[in-house]
């Protein structure tokens, strides 16, 4: 398999430059990072971003004549205008700012479905969510009896597209769906899924938060209604995260907290809200979160991301070649539009013990369920190993990977 011409013209230890934290050793042993699924690193850009504010500007928001607080706010708003450029959303109202694509989903689950749904309504999803695009609708199936309908997966890990379709019905009212799986890295066709519910007038929510580090995502055409994801997943900080969602929607439903910041008048007998997207934004902001994520943003604009695609691609592609020499391995999820992600077991050997004896080789990779126990359950495994790659990832790390695994088996003889 030889590298592409756009793979070769990424320039791969360059980008590595960029992320202070990849040069360092663990156990003194070069740290190799395949654990970007769960969390991704930071480029120095997002690192300065967030000391600047902190160290220049750092004051609340929205409130305040003085300077520093005029400041922070030009900063914070001016993170959620290139973010609303960088997804394609038509307004700055369709951006609100949470604390990641968990609190997204959960936004919509409570503030948009509540109050639309009865019992024996449902909500549609997949075999291989995460845990955040499931327990949010059981919650609301216990408030409201409503039910959650899942749509099967196959062997390899793909949607059942007409077993999907069958499952809409007169009664669903909404579809809830990953963009791409964090257990498999299997991609689903979200475009299709959203022209085929929104065909039946059914409003589509994307959890895009395994999707947005490898492509830029153009909320519009998709097609979608609603599309959530985390910051700290695409190369920003922590506890900060986008929901978007259309104008219309958005605009007809309640505020999700209460608190300062999202009302527009206040009165023991009543109060108003707030515009978009202030309404969904009570309290005070992540103001350094969102500052990070726009320059996060900022740095994924000013890469090649379609060459970074290409390599990203070329990794994936060599490390499913690759492990597929270890005896005794079996991949979990062999979708055939993947990204991203390594899924697989060890025969006789526990993820955990995997995991373990390659971080003695600084080695990071995900062991468990990755909060997706439907999957686990589906392939018939308690847990799997996961290497997670993002376009900073090598062969080089891959080839210490499978290194890493003949450790293991020497260890854990078959
Ligand atoms: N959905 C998917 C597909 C994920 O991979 C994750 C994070 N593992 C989440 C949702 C939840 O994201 P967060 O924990 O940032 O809210």
């Amino acid at each position: 398999m030889g590298h592409t011409a756009a793979a070769l013209a990424f320039d791969v230890e360059r980008v590595r430059a960029d992320f202070p934290i990849l040069s360092r050793q663990i156990l003194c042993k070069r740290l190799v990072y395949l654990d970007n699924a769960a969390s991704a690193q930071k480029p120095q850009a997002v690192l300065d971003a967030v000391r600047h504010f902190y160290a220049e500007e750092s004051s609340n928001v929205h409130r305040g004549v003085h300077y520093l607080s005029t400041v922070a706010t030009k900063a914070y708003e001016g993170a959620r205008d290139r973010i609303r450029e960088w997804i394609g959303a038509r307004d700055r109202g369709e951006v609100v700012f949470t604390r990641g694509t968990t609190e997204s989903i959960n936004l919509v689950a409570q503030s948009f479905l509540r109050p639309r749904v009865r019992e024996g309504d449902e909500v549609l999803t997949t075999h291989m969510e995460h845990h955040s695009n499931i327990v949010p609708w059981q919650i609301l199936a216990e408030q409201t009896g409503c039910r959650l309908v899942v749509a099967p997966i196959d062997d390899r890990g793909e949607l059942q597209r007409d077993e999907f379709e069958r499952r809409i019905t007169a009664r669903t009212r909404l579809v809830s769906v990953v963009h791409v799986s964090n257990a498999l890295g299997t991609v689903n066709p979200v475009r299709e899924i959203c022209a085929a519910a929104r065909a039946r007038g059914i409003p589509v929510l994307i959890d895009g938060a395994q999707a947005m580090p490898h492509q830029r995502v153009d909320v519009g055409a998709l097609g979608c209604d609603f599309y959530a994801f985390s910051g700290h997943k695409l190369y920003g900080p922590t506890g900060i995260g986008v929901l978007y969602g259309r104008r219309e929607l958005l605009d007809a439903m309640p505020p999700w907290q209460g608190g300062g910041d999202m009302i527009s008048n206040v009165t023991f007998e009543k109060t108003t809200w707030n515009e978009l997207p202030y309404k969904f934004e009570a309290g005070t902001p992540h103001v350094a979160g969102a500052i990070g994520l726009g320059a996060a943003v900022d740095y994924l604009r000013a890469l090649d991301l379609g060459a970074a695609a290409e390599h990203e691609a070329d990794v994936l592609a060599y490390a499913t070649a690759r492990l597929a020499e270890v005896k005794g391995l079996r991949l979990i999820g062999t979708a055939r539009e993947k990204i991203g992600v390594v899924s697989f077991v060890l025969e006789g050997v526990h993820p955990h013990d995997i995991g373990t004896i390659l971080d003695q080789e600084g080695i990071a990779i995900r062991v468990g369920h990755h909060c997706a126990q439907p999957v686990m359950q589906r392939f018939k495994v308690p847990a799997t190993a996961r290497a997670s790659f993002a376009f900073y990832n090598t062969r080089e790390e891959v080839d210490a990977l499978v290194h890493g695994l003949a450790r293991v088996r020497e260890l854990f003889p078959q």
